[in-house]
């Protein structure tokens, strides 16, 4: 079901928290590329950050559905959900896959916001979206991993606790499919940092807070370690759906904040003595886009009808995720063009959100990915790598 009363509701609760955080906060936080600390630590104490966490474990207990409101909602008010989706949902690996004693130590915090575990750390600098070949290696001593390695584009590390991090820990060659051998480790960043973990902040095109990881001998307990060794590979693979998911919304929410943006201001400018909104040059790039973002959306709300409902999603998931970037993109060319040069001028933050949701073209997943994907998964077309 989409559109009860009960998402209205809660599409009314995150905008009254949204409005206290206007265009003019972001579009300051954007020019010193600083973390929004204050409109986090609102979302998080007022527990929409901890939607997907059961309320056995202190968390909202809401269904994919209602957390990918929340998440458009925040892009939709002209704010980035970037910052902290991953608080929502990295909690999955340790939900799904860690053992109770890990769960009641962790996710009440995470719920309440006095832990935060929003950095996720599987992308590599010389083997990208070819996971299975990640270099960073755990090898075990006594009770304890000592892991070596690099990291890149890893965010949000320096504003969290916790990390999930993706290792190896059988070696390549020892292992019959590459998919095996993989482990996930939880690594407390608090004592980690300095420790075995050296960061090195990455400057982006956009305010997105990631980092390069250099690892060396960082020391981790095998007490955290989640599910069993060798099997993170499917542990990773299972959360992505829910991410895909997310960040599909967070793409609905800026494509809307666009076509709104687009409307209002082709129905004001005035131009050879008429609005240039009644021009059909102008008029239908902002139609074509809304039309895209709407087919976008229904595809989002089928991903996360079928993945609350325990029905494999993946098609839907990738799906959604590469329809609502596409769209969200589509109308941010389209939102520039209408508003010609002052589509370039930051206190229109036009360009600024045009920056933001350029990202999810290429992250968490690219979409020539995505299309093979599809190619091979649903069509049965020969795999390609
Ligand atoms: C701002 C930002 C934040 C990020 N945050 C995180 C994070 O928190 N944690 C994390 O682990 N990662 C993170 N990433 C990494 C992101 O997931 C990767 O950048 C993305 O998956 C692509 O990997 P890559 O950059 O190594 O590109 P590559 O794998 O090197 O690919 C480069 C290009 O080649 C294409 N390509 C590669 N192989 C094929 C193929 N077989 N067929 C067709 N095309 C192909 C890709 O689609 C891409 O367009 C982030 C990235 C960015 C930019």
């Amino acid at each position: 079901m989409i559109n009860t009363a009960f998402h209205q509701e809660l599409r009314q609760s995150v905008r009254s928290i949204c409005k206290k955080y206007p265009d003019a906060y972001w579009r300051e936080l954007d020019e010193r590329r600083a973390y929004p600390e204050d409109f986090v630590n609102e979302l998080s104490q007022t527990g929409f950050l901890g939607a997907l966490i059961p309320e056995e474990y202190g968390g909202s207990g809401l269904s994919v559905t209602e957390a990918s409101i929340i998440m458009e909602e925040i892009n939709r008010s002209g704010g980035n959900a970037g910052a902290c989706h991953a608080q929502m949902y990295t909690m999955g690996t340790l939900l799904r896959h860690g053992s109770e004693e890990q769960k009641r130590k962790y996710l009440p915090k995470i719920a309440d916001g006095s832990l935060r575990l929003q950095a996720f750390g599987v992308t590599e600098p010389n083997t990208g979206s070819d996971t299975t070949q990640l270099k960073t290696m755990a090898v075990r001593k006594g009770d304890k991993y000592i892991v070596n390695g690099q990291k890149v584009f890893i965010s949000r590390t320096e504003y969290s606790d916790l990390m999930i991090l993706l290792v190896r820990t059988t070696p390549l060659d020892q292992v019959k499919k590459r998919t095996e051998g993989l482990s996930v480790l939880l690594v407390d960043l608090r004592e980690a940092v300095g420790n075995g973990i050296t960061i090195r902040p990455i400057r982006t095109m956009m305010n997105h807070a990631t980092t390069e990881l250099f690892i060396e001998n960082l020391e981790v307990s095998v007490d955290n370690l989640i599910g069993e060794e060798g099997k993170g590979f499917s542990y990773i693979l299972d959360g992505m759906n829910v991410e895909r998911i997310l960040i599909a919304s967070e793409c609905l929410g800026d494509g809307y904040w666009f076509v709104d943006r687009a409307t209002q201001y082709a129905n004001q400018r005035v131009v050879f003595k008429r609005p240039i909104g009644q021009n059909q040059g102008i008029q239908f790039p902002i139609a074509q886009s809304y039309i895209h973002l709407e087919a976008a959306n229904l595809m989002r709300f089928r991903a996360a009808e079928l993945f609350d409902a325990g029905l494999p999603c993946g098609k839907e998931a990738n799906m959604a995720k590469l329809l609502a970037a596409d769209a969200s993109w589509e109308a941010a060319n389209a939102t520039i063009q209408t508003h010609g040069g002052f589509g370039f001028a930051e206190e229109y933050d036009i360009e600024r959100k045009f920056r933001e949701t350029r990202l999810y073209q290429v992250a968490p997943i690219s979409t020539n990915l995505i299309l093979s994907y599809v190619a091979e998964h649903v069509l049965g077309l020969p795999r390609s790598y």
